[in-house]
């Protein structure tokens, strides 16, 4: 059997590429080192009937029209609107901080958004250039506001300080001084209708798209005859770590069911409390609508072993990256896509967007030959 392409991964970034290539008549073979589909955006029913994400909880939002209406194709959606709270001195507080955070952790009434910016103005600190996680979030909200909600929680999920992570790590959260209590302000927010991995499930049904599960693509591709490698593993693990191992951040994850229809006050809680093991606990059904008589929890606990999720975006770890991603380029036939094959810190639209541009990019070079 002869393939027009080989697509090492089968989550959203592989799949994206397998059905834009397979639309035009290639042949495409995926190969999954796991026994599913969908990669760390798998959700599945669990043996008490509730859908659960099994990698941490996953919310899909974007401005990106294209890559809504693309995954339209693939799913209905439900309408929802995510919502976080951080556990801080016995209390429970909107994360982004906003004009409601500050006034319930200071007992303070801020009414305007006016004083809630004259506020962080007497609170922040300013520097000529911010160089790294704890600088970005200092100089907006000042070193209390740091310590209570940012300190313990990047502490412990990157385990390194703050001052050695990139700026871009808690820039992805902003600072409100209006009352807006949303985690995400994009333009589409929503939960696919039946799950992340049905939507998967729809985007691979296509009779030139071949899966083969349970298989390092290092074990098989000698034996397979392709044209093309569309790679959306780790990047260093291609290149059999000659530069050195790349960090990334693993997890693992505690699921809790309890015979209780809901049991915390939003979807997901953070605790950015050193003492508490865990960064974060999400509630499935907040998200999913399910309604029904038990409820699932499920805890994130960071750890440095385990399957890569998070690219540890610190100075040393880029510029290895960098000397990854020449070699790669040097490699005809050959593409990286995705979260962990980019190293890059990847919402899922991203990663979307990345293979829908990697696909257009392919197809280009195929019309050419
Ligand atoms: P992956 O999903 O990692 O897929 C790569 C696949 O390649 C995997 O299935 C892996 O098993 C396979 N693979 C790797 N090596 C090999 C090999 N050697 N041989 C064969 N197969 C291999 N994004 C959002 O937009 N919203 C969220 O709320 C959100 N929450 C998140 C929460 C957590 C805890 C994590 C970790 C991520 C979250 N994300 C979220 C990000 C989202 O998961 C990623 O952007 C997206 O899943 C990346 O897709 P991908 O296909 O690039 O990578
Ligand atoms: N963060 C934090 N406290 C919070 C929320 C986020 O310190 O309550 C920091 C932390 O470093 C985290 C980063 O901001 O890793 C990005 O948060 P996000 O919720 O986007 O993380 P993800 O959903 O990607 O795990």
């Amino acid at each position: 059997m002869h393939y027009d392409a080989v697509v090492v991964g089968a989550g959203i970034s592989g799949s994206i590429v397998a059905e834009r290539l397979a639309s035009k008549g290639k042949k495409m073979l995926i190969i999954e080192k796991r026994g599913h589909i969908a990669g760390n955006i798998y959700d599945r029913y669990n043996s008490d009937g509730i859908l659960i994400h099994e990698y941490g909880p996953h919310l899909f939002h974007t401005n990106s029209k294209r890559v809504f209406e693309y995954l339209s194709k693939f799913t209905k959606w439900r309408k929802y609107v995510h919502k976080v709270l951080a556990y801080v001195d016995g209390k429970y507080v909107p994360i982004p901080i906003n004009r409601t955070t500050i006034n319930l952790i200071y007992g303070l009434n801020l009414s305007t958004d006016e004083e809630a910016a004259r506020y962080l103005d007497s609170v922040k600190e300013t520097y000529n250039k911010i160089t790294n996680a704890k600088e970005a979030v200092v100089s907006k909200v000042g070193y209390d506001l740091y310590k209570k909600l940012f300190e313990g929680y990047t502490k412990k999920q990157w385990g390194v300080d703050p001052e050695k992570l990139s700026p871009e790590i808690t820039q992805r959260i902003p600072v409100r001084i209006n009352t807006d209590d949303r985690y995400f302000t994009d333009i589409y927010q929503m939960m696919p209708l039946e799950g992340y991995t049905k939507m998967v499930e729809k985007i691979l049904s296509n009779d030139n798209i071949e899966i083969r599960l349970n298989s390092d693509y290092k074990d098989i591709i000698n034996k397979i005859d392709y044209n093309i490698l569309v790679y959306t593993g780790p990047i260093d693990y291609f290149f059999d770590y000659k530069y050195g191992k790349l960090r990334y951040r693993s997890l693992r994850f505690e699921f809790l069911t309890y015979e209780q229809e809901i049991i915390q006050p939003a979807a997901v809680i953070n605790y950015p409390d050193k003492k508490i093991p865990y960064t974060r606990c999400m509630e499935f059904k907040h998200a999913t609508g399910q309604r029904c008589k038990k409820t699932t929890i499920e805890r994130e606990y960071p750890q440095s072993e385990g399957e890569p999720y998070y690219p540890m975006l610190t100075d040393q770890d880029k510029y290895l990256y960098l000397k990854y991603e020449k070699e790669s380029q040097l490699i005809k036939n050959t593409f990286f896509v995705g979260r962990l094959a980019e190293f890059k810190y990847y919402n899922m639209d991203q990663a979307a967007m990345s293979a829908l541009k990697m696909s257009d990019n392919i197809l280009k070079l195929l019309d050419k030959e």
